[in-house]
């Protein structure tokens, strides 16, 4: 049985299952999922065939199952045998799972010996990554260890029949970890602990929670002044908070969900999902300024339960850290770095032992959903490699939104996100990333693949690590890990639009057309290179790009103009962008941030993406575009200055912002499709990957994909790989598994352009 069957109870599913219908064999983990070998009459063979696929453990996904008979052995009995020696990468322990459906009956259930117990877990749910320190996955390599089960809980772990066999955190009040509520001199311990923190946040306090992979800031998220409070105290002016809230029913009242958006909310995976603000929503709006959208969430675990319960309101839940630190996960790091900004701490006894933050998945349509940050719940869920790699290859992603992964054969593991990799601290939760991912896969790395810009921190610790070493190109690691969720590795046309990667030109490239497989790439196509004046300022500053587009298109009276009305800075900006000293950049990114400023929604952020999250939702209130605004290509330089300028001569005439954004939306996808349709069918490919942070937006990949596919050609979009620098690891991992069964990998180092 292939799929999502290993580190999930399947194995002890598939042991009461046979036993219960009076067959023997034996079942293990190997290579590739679950091997049974089972004998006995054809009747129960059948039934143990339907209920191992249709009935699954909740954490489980068959995939495909395959069965052909074989001579009989004779068995006794039925056992689970160790997995088999395999030179893949294996991690033999699941992602963190919310409770289940059994384990919430108990919790609430006066009656059971559970009822309120906040660390209630089973086979089917409860921590798994968060608390592993060690391989094999047994009760001693956890952060469990150091809790000694009682005689019932230990009974139920030593029964293959019973729900909580060998579910390594099963614990009771009697012997499992403890609630502990801190605030000032006040301390409660046990259950009371709960109804202390409720207190605290109805009257408007902000708290730190330690939840499952770290700790969260929480407050009432229908209060201005504590959703005010929380911001000023973590630094956080505008960008988007989470809610909690209890149920679905309570989450239906704040957003907008499908069937299939209803469905990623409730999984046992619990991501925060952004799904479409219902207005009015009975939040405060600073929660989400700016936005049409909300990020929401159940609780994901048995604790989040009780205290939503106890609170029964909305609570704002954010990552427990200080803007551009790792989320806190150590208890005595915390009470140091949380205790300042906090009213009190709920916190407990059980230790985290490595730091996951949530999950967040992005409604792009009713039908379609986007892992933008793949953290608590899929992590380390293995990914499929569509070229198997023939030695264990490490891939240490970019600099922002990092993650870092490890790859074998076809199984590719990848972190969790990990941060911006760019101050010490973050520095230090990547390089624990990749001891921790190698010791649980039992393996060390022969090849590090890194990003291509040789500043990054990831770039500096592969060249650091002794390893042998492939640099890979940027948006080329973007396209890639777009093919390794569709299992594809023929070329196609890669769109990849973000912020900035390096170049192979030593230019900032950001806004590619790249014809592309997994061994090389060839760049057909570019938005025009302008000027990006003061590097990293003009990513804080859109204004900045706003001056140099200006100037690109309308000309130095114009951007003169329209910069003094923005900034005193204006005129030493554009003596920068007309310096010539300053880097060049093809970044769509940067345009949006340009478009963005330039309509007047976003001139300066607080945070990366800020300025182009804002100009869609801006353009989403304007209706379908004129189509007077052209994105003109030749040679492959896509043109912006027309549209532009089209933009300006609006603004003068005193259009609607809202109609100029999505007229901007409407002119650059029909633009880069008319291109993209040319060099495909120049290059003989009929199918397009669209990569990369901007397609977070989903008004831009929509017009877009609708375009390319009315035009005939395949549109290949991201779902389970983040399109931002979260999936450049992917991306790495695959290209130098296929360059080095290809035997081309010094190629890619030297020259990345294909022959
Ligand atoms: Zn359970
Ligand atoms: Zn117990
Ligand atoms: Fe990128």
């Amino acid at each position: 049985m292939r799929g999502t069957v290993q580190g999930v109870g399947f194995r002890p599913f598939v042991h009461r299952r046979a036993t219960a219908l009076g067959l023997t064999g034996w079942v293990s983990n190997d290579g590739e999922g679950v091997l049974i070998e089972v004998e006995g009459d054809l009747g129960s063979l059948d039934h143990l065939e339907l209920d191992l696929s249709s009935q699954p453990p909740p954490l489980a996904r068959v995939d495909a199952v395959e069965a052909s008979p074989l001579p009989l052995s004779g068995h006794v009995g039925f056992v689970i045998r160790p997995t088999s020696g395999s030179a893949h990468v294996d991690v033999p322990v699941s992602a963190d799972a919310a409770p289940c459906a059994a384990c919430l009956d108990e919790l609430a259930d006066p009656a059971n010996r559970r009822f309120g117990y906040p660390f209630i877990n089973c086979t089917d749910c409860g921590p798994r990554l968060t608390i592993v320190t060690d391989v094999p996955y047994d009760r001693p390599s956890t952060t469990m260890a150091a809790f000694r089960m009682c005689a019932p809980c230990q009974r139920e772990y030593d029964d293959p029949v019973d729900r909580r066999f060998h579910a390594q955190p099963n614990a009771c009040a009697a012997c499992g970890p403890q609630l502990r509520w801190r605030s000032g001199s006040e301390a409660v311990d046990g259950p009371a602990a709960v109804t202390a923190a409720a207190a605290c946040l109805r009257a408007g306090g902000t708290i730190g929670i330690k939840g499952v992979g770290g700790y969260h800031l929480a407050c009432d998220a229908t209060s201005s002044s504590a959703v005010a409070e929380l911001r000023a105290r973590k630094r956080r002016p505008a960008k988007p908070l989470a809610v909690m809230v209890a149920d679905e029913a309570a989450a239906r009242g704040l957003v907008e969900l499908s069937l299939v958006a209803a469905a990623a909310l409730t999984s046992t995976q619990r991501p925060v999902l952004l799904a479409p603000l219902r207005k009015p929503a009975a939040i405060d709006p600073q929660v989400a300024p700016g936005l049409a959208e909300l990020g929401v969430m159940l609780p994901s675990s048995p604790l989040h339960v009780l205290l939503l319960g106890a609170v029964d309101r909305p609570l704002v839940m954010t990552s427990g850290n200080l803007v551009d630190e790792p989320i806190a996960h150590d208890d005595a790091d915390a009470l140091a770095r949380l205790g300042p900004l906090v009213d009190g701490l709920l916190t407990h006894d059980r230790v985290i032992h490595v730091p996951v933050d949530d999950s967040v998945v992005r409604v792009v349509s009713a039908d379609r959903l986007q892992l933008v940050r793949r953290a608590r719940g899929w992590t380390p869920r293995p990914l499929y490699l569509p070229v198997a790699a023939d030695r264990t290859v490490l891939a240490v992603g970019a600099q922002l939104k990092s993650t870092v992964a490890l790859a074998r054969e076809h199984s590719l593991v990848v972190s969790q996100h990990l941060g911006d990799v760019e101050n010490w601290s973050t520095h230090v939760s990547f390089v624990r990333a990749i001891e921790h991912l190698s010791r649980l896969a039992r393996t060390a790395p022969d090849l590090v693949v890194h990003d291509l810009h040789p500043d990054y921190p990831s770039t500096a610790w592969a060249a650091r690590s002794g390893l042998p070493s492939l640099a890979v190109q940027h948006h080329h690691a973007h396209i890639a890990s777009c093919l390794v969720e569709h299992g594809r590795s023929s070329p196609v046309l890669g769109i990849a639009f973000d912020g900035t990667g390096l170049g192979t030109d030593g230019t900032l490239w950001g806004g590619e057309l790249l014809i592309a497989d997994l061994t090389g790439f060839r760049r057909v196509g570019h938005l025009l290179p302008v000027p990006l004046p003061g590097g990293d300022a003009a990513v804080r500053e859109p204004w900045r790009m706003a001056l140099s587009w200006l100037e690109a298109s309308i000309g130095p009276d114009a951007a003169a103009r329209w910069g003094a009305s923005v900034d005193d800075r204006a005129p030493a900006v554009l003596g920068l962008v007309r310096s010539g000293s300053q880097p060049l950049t093809s970044s769509a990114g940067r345009l949006f941030d340009a478009v963005s400023a330039l309509l007047g929604v976003r001139s300066r952020v607080s945070y990366e993406g800020q300025a182009a999250a804002e100009l869609e939702a801006v353009a989403r209130l304007g209706g379908p575009g004129g189509g007077a605004y052209e994105l003109p290509s030749s040679e492959g330089v896509l043109d912006p200055r027309p549209l532009l300028a089209g933009l300006w001569h609006g603004l003068q005439r005193g259009a609607p912002v809202e109609q100029l954004a999505a007229d901007f939306h409407v002119g650059l996808s029909s633009g880069v499709a008319a291109l993209a349709v040319t060099v495909a069918a120049d290059a003989g490919v009929d199918t397009v990957a669209l990569s990369g942070g901007v397609f977070q937006n989903a008004l831009l990949s929509d017009l877009l994909s609708a375009s390319l596919r009315a035009a005939g050609l395949q549109v290949l979009l991201h779902e389970q790989v983040p399109p931002n620098d979260g999936g450049i690891s992917t991306g790495q991992a695959a290209i130098a598994a296929a360059s080095l069964a290809a035997g081309i990998a010094e190629r890619v180092h030297v020259n990345p352009q294909l022959a």
